[in-house]
């Protein structure tokens, strides 16, 4: 199995496709992730699409241990753990663009977190969903960062807007300005991650400083575009969910002009995917939260004069 790294049209490297998605905008919608991400947090949901090139997912659940990969693989990278488990040495698969250890297991035990799509299949997948998105419905790109794959993005939102199919991103926001306000008019919906104020712990988990998505949410404020802004704060225990941090929050949203602050609980959902893509999990001692423990956060955000909703209760 070969992917195609140089392809002649444009491509996305996408690594999941869901249909009948409610919680990525609003309506029912369809949400394409994106591979890559210039964040690397560290509670991701979506760990298997933070690399710009496809991930191997070694799933213990359907794994037989028949040995396959460890003989398919050309560069050694699996053998048999002392507790007789196949296990991976992920720095012998960095520059892998073969997948034998894929293509060879028959039980889906190994599976790719990426696959290339031109945007003629990401038109036709929508287009066929469309029947089931109703008035308000239409299509998310998610990740991963969606905006990293400039040459992809650009053209499909375009085409999203002739054929008037109603489009929505989540967003790092954390691009070069020029760019992202470009992408920013194609766009009914645009949902940006504030991860935290302060540049030196945002970059301590999550390996970048926030300095752009706050530069670009200032221009998207003091812009006159037709879309809705959403702010979104994941709030992670113990890192960004003090008061000073949320009321800054909420403060500068309001300095920028913008309305409306969407709080999501920190949960560990992801726990089992950074398992399969061979990381450790950072949180493995933090218990989820619960819409119950956001209210007084909430009601900072409130009291800063931002509209506020909390995880997936809100109008859109
Ligand atoms: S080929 Fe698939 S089922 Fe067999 S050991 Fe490898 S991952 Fe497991
Ligand atoms: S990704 Fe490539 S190098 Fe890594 S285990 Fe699979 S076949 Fe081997």
């Amino acid at each position: 199995m070969t992917i195609p790294t140089e392809p002649s049209t444009p491509t996305g490297l996408i690594f999941d496709i869901q249909a009948h998605s409610v919680h990525d905008g609003p309506g029912t919608r369809t949400t394409v992730f994106m591979n890559g991400c210039p964040f690397n947090c560290e509670w991701c949901c979506n760990p298997e699409g933070l690399s710009r090139k496809p991930v191997v997912m070694h799933r213990d659940g359907r794994c037989q241990h028949c040995g396959k990969c460890i003989e398919a693989c050309p560069k050694g990278a699996i053998s048999l753990g002392a507790d007789g488990v196949e296990t991976f040495d992920r720095s012998l698969c960095t520059d892998c663009t073969t997948y034998e250890c894929v293509e060879f297991c028959y039980h889906e035990g190994n599976v790719l977190s990426g696959k290339r799509y031109t945007i003629d299949q990401i038109i036709a997948i929508c287009q066929r969903d469309r029947a089931y998105w109703g008035s308000g419905g239409g299509v998310t790109f998610s990740g991963g960062e969606p905006l990293l794959q400039r040459n992809f993005m650009l053209p499909l939102l375009k085409r999203c807007r002739e054929i008037r199919i109603n489009t929505c991103i989540e967003t790092t926001a954390s691009l070069p300005s020029d760019y992202f306000m470009e992408a920013a008019a194609l766009l009914n919906w645009i949902f940006v991650d504030i991860k935290n104020m302060d540049p030196v712990a945002h970059k301590a988990k999550t390996g970048a400083d926030n300095a752009l998505t706050l530069k670009n949410l200032r221009l998207l404020g003091a812009s006159d575009l037709d879309c809705f802004v959403v702010i979104r704060i994941p709030v992670i225990p113990g890192w960004n969910d003090s008061e000073a941090n949320i009321r800054a929050t909420a403060r500068f949203v309001k300095e920028c002009g913008l309305e409306v602050i969407n709080l999501l609980p920190f949960h560990r959902l992801s726990e089992s995917k950074w398992r399969q893509v061979g990381e450790d999990y950072a949180f493995k001692d933090i218990p989820g939260m619960t819409l119950e423990d956001l209210k007084p956060h909430a009601q900072w955000v409130r009291e800063e004069g931002i509209t506020c909703y909390t995880g997936w209760e809100t109008p859109f």
